[in-house]
């Protein structure tokens, strides 16, 4: 491909739907300014944030400057900002009005002109979801969807439905007006660094992929834990709870990651038909599985980083009595050759002990023969630990003798930091997504099937979990979550990696 090409393939208008809005400026405009400022934009870009609020554009501009200088992972200097400010501007209007979108195409046909992005559009919705079906019929209707040679992509914030009916109900909304290979469902977990080294350690590492099967593997731990409780989202966070808002999604995401075999070959459908291969394995919960196999809890007061902070029906917009979970664990089978009997625990909450995601590899122990029996010890199992964030990293846990004249063994490690290595130049998910939009590759984006047959093994667990009328454990916040989530794994003589 050529230079000219590259640049013509590139160019574009990012359209945001919500530019006023919380991830608007602390996530989409810094990672738009990162992208310019690592040169990875094109010249031929331009960005149009639209919303209610009458701002004049340099109001505007100004806010989104003092966004980046107060979000951006790297400092903001003024010759990039003023390149980039440039090519930014402001529409108001409300999504109901078509007089709106009347003037929207007429601003749009101007910037083609002027910034030469030749009729290709990103139209990112990043507002509330009831908003998907209005803003997408209002784009067909007024011709803004589909203006072929030029391409028109649309990239949809989660979540992406509440369950299977209302996605299925969404997609068909969405799929009358945009073709699927112009639909980008985001999952901004896949946009992370060490989500995509997933596949890079399981298949470009001999040492990992020989082993990586039930013969050798012990068990599986996902975890993915926050300090923070609902913060100002009580309101969406009562009707999704921890597995709609994580489970469904980004647990799911990673679970796939972990398990799928490897593809034919590194084209987006091959990857992603490999990954929904194991979501469609997964058995659906019943009233009888789920009381072994899912936890939930819901956070009460408590200390998290030494500061006292209220349980999660005192917050705002939350009702006293609320039943929703803001903690699940669960024990999942993937009942395929490879996974046999291996069980994999998948657990997230709010307001626990430690901001972290990471996935446990546990190996299986070695038999009680050598240097067990000879010395009447137990050897450690070896454990490889991907850690996502906030370390980047790759944990390695390996047994080696105790130096000096002691015949002792003990489990050493080797650990390598990925963000401490690059320091702040790990670029942020959202700059990954956003480029890789522009660039038309939707391999981390998740394909509608992937969001189905996610949903279909969620819907199973609220279902079983109401037919189970199964406890909702109180937790205090600041823990790893309610001792039901501990016993998940002792009733299996196991132990969460960080209880161990
Ligand atoms: P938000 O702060 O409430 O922003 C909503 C935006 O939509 C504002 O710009 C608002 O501006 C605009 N808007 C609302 N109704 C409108 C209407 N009728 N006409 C025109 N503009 C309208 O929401 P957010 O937190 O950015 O979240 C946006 C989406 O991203 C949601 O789907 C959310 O679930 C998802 N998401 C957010 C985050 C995050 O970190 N915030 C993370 C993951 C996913 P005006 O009021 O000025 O019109």
């Amino acid at each position: 491909m050529t230079e000219l090409e590259t640049v013509h393939d590139f160019a574009c208008i990012i359209v945001i739907f919500g530019g006023t809005g919380d991830l608007t400026y602390r996530k989409l405009m810094p990672a738009l300014y990162n992208l310019k400022d690592k040169q990875q934009l094109s010249g031929k870009i331009a960005i149009v944030a639209i919303a209610r609020q009458e701002l004049s554009l340099d109001h505007y501009r100004r806010s989104v400057y003092e966004a980046i200088e107060e979000f951006s992972r790297s400092e903001s200097e003024a010759g990039i900002w003023h390149s980039l400010q440039e090519r930014v501007y402001y529409h108001s209007m409300d999504f109901n009005n078509d007089n709106g979108y009347l003037e929207l195409n007429r601003l749009l046909i101007h910037l083609d002109q002027k910034h030469g992005t030749g009729g290709n559009r990103i139209y990112y919705l990043a507002v509330a979801p009831e908003n998907f079906p209005l803003i997408v019929n209002k784009l067909h209707s007024h011709g803004l969807a589909l203006n072929p040679p030029a391409w028109q992509r649309i990239m949809i914030e989660k979540p992406f439905g509440r369950d299977l009916t209302s996605a299925r109900t969404l997609n068909q909304q969405i799929s009358r007006v945009f073709p699927e290979n112009n639909i980008y469902r985001i999952d901004h977990y896949l946009g992370k660094q060490m989500i995509q080294n997933i596949m890079v350690i399981r298949f470009a590492n001999l040492l990992f992929e020989s082993v990586w099967n039930a013969r050798y593997i012990d068990n599986v731990q996902i975890t993915s834990s926050e300090t923070v409780g609902v913060q100002n989202r009580g309101e969406y966070y009562e009707r999704a709870g921890a597995l709609r808002d994580m489970v469904q999604n980004h647990m799911l995401q990673l679970l796939t990651l972990i398990a799928m075999e490897a593809p034919a070959n590194l084209d987006t459908e091959s990857i992603r038909d490999e990954k929904v291969k194991i979501l469609r394995t997964l058995g659906e919960f019943s009233a009888e599985t789920v009381r072994r196999g899912v936890v939930q809890g819901q956070y009460t007061g408590g200390m998290v980083n030494g500061a006292l902070v209220k349980g999660y029906r005192e917050e705002e917009r939350v009702s006293t009595a609320s039943n929703t979970e803001t903690f699940v664990a669960l024990k999942v089978k993937i009942p395929n050759f490879r996974w046999a009997g291996v069980p994999f625990y998948i657990r997230t909450g709010k307001r626990c002990h430690t901001k972290l995601s990471e996935i446990v590899i546990q190996f299986k122990r070695l038999p009680e023969i050598l240097y067990s029996k000879e010395y009447n010890l137990q050897l450690e199992p070896n454990v490889l630990i991907i850690k996502i964030q906030p370390k980047e990293g790759i944990y390695f846990q390996f047994n080696a003798k105790e130096p000096g004249m002691t015949t002792k063994i003990v489990p050493v490690n080797m650990d390598f930091c990925q963000n401490c290595d690059y320091d702040g130049d790990s670029p942020e998910a959202y700059e990954k997504l956003l480029l890789d939009a522009i660039k038309g590759d939707s391999t981390l984006f998740t394909r509608w099937d992937e969001v189905e047959h996610a949903w279909r093994f969620t819907d199973s667990i609220s279902r079983s979990l109401n037919d189970a009328a199964a406890m909702l454990h109180d937790y205090p916040a600041g823990s790893w979550g309610p001792v039901a989530a501990t016993n998940l794994l002792n009733y299996d003589g196991r132990e969460w990696w960080n209880e161990q």
